[in-house]
């Protein structure tokens, strides 16, 4: 608190993110990060762009880095809006789609920066309970609302929604913005940009964070009709004209042309996946499907919390949130076979 602060500001309540410890040697599972480094070709595409044009400000429309994934996805590049990590451009979003009269729907259970979004812009908002199994009812949605948001599949739950149910809840509701945050869909969901031609209400979020392994760069993206896109435009071009410098336009770029590197480690995330919900079901814990890089558990027997605390004790760090509902549960992140070794081996000690 500090007298110099405005009301506004006293009376924020900040996102708090995950720990990001400085030492090396522990093995990070809170934070959901790729386990793998960037793609060999973006690490050098960044380090050809380490040169005297950084005098210059970088494009501020970033056309080379939408064209590639407007081809990609087979959008327009006038389809794409991008920004410095998905966190900024759904900031955005909230500004600019979804501060509406009637209230902005998500679930219960979901990101928590949704809620700090609306604090910051002043957006009214109602939580809609995730099911008893946390699942994502598109009928709870039926209601009048301003907009939509959820990410699929859902944070930190990992549950993923198919698109028809998501194309039920866009016939639901063609008068109101919908916002599907992808930033985990490339760990085993099927995207729903298939549904921007026939939806000009829809706009998909990803990031470049999770699956493409640039968290460090700072890239996200959305993804929808002209009219959504260019909307985004204005709030950006009234806020930062340049929020993506060369060197993240350079790694963008390539980590979306190297395909082979990509869906190779997003192959073994989802196969490492599988295997250690499958171990850690034999040990006892009730597993979520996960279409997602974690896994969200929780052991009848054993306190969430208190074996957090002795995973870290091991070096080892994973999620747990003191929320209602999923007080119990802990958020893994899938990480190397030798990492998710070891979180094994801790369980195993710890349950004896
Ligand atoms: C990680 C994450 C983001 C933020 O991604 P950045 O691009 O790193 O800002 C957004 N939404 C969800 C659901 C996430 O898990």
């Amino acid at each position: 608190m500090s007298k110099y602060w405005s009301d506004f500001v006293t009376q924020l309540e900040p996102y708090i993110p995950g720990e990001q410890p400085c030492t090396t040697n522990i093995v990070k599972l809170n934070t959901n990060e790729n386990p793998y480094g960037p793609s060999p070709v973006a690490i050098a595409a960044m380090e050809a762009a380490l040169n005297q044009d950084l005098r210059l400000y970088p494009p501020s429309k970033a056309d080379g880095l939408k064209q590639v994934i407007a081809d990609y996805y087979s959008l327009d590049s006038n389809q794409i809006f991008v920004g410095n990590g998905s966190d900024e451009v759904l900031a955005h979003v909230f500004n600019g789609l979804l501060k509406q009269s009637a209230p902005l729907l998500f679930p219960d259970i979901t990101y928590s920066f949704y809620t700090v979004f609306c604090g910051l812009y002043g957006i009214d908002y109602k939580v809609i309970p995730l099911s008893g199994d946390l699942s994502i009812d598109v009928a709870d949605y039926q209601q009048p609302n301003g907009g939509i948001i959820f990410p699929n599949p859902n944070a930190p739950t990992g549950r993923l929604l198919e698109t028809d149910s998501i194309e039920q809840l866009l016939k639901a509701n063609r008068d109101s913005v919908i916002v599907i945050d992808e930033a985990y869909i490339d760990f085993g969901g099927q995207s729903a940009v298939e549904l921007i031609d026939h939806y000009p209400n829809l706009l998909v979020v990803q990031t470049m964070s999770k699956s493409r392994s640039l968290a460090g760069m700072r890239i996200g993206y959305a993804m929808g009709s002209v009219e959504l896109i260019e909307g985004l435009e204005r709030v950006k071009n009234s806020f930062n004209s340049y929020p993506l410098g060369h060197l993240q336009i350079a790694a963008g770029i390539a980590a979306f042309e190297d395909k082979d590197y990509f869906n190779k480690t997003c192959d073994r995330i989802i196969k490492d996946r599988e295997e250690l919900s499958k171990d850690l079901k034999q040990l006892g814990f009730t597993v979520l499907p996960s279409a997602a890089n974690f896994v969200f558990v929780h052991h009848a027997q054993h306190s969430a919390e208190a074996m957090a605390a002795y995973f870290r004790g091991l070096g080892i760090i994973v999620r747990h949130f003191k929320q209602p509902r999923i007080n119990s549960f802990l958020r893994i992140t899938v990480g190397t076979e030798s990492q998710n070794q070891q979180l094994l081996t801790a369980v195993c000690e710890f349950l004896k």
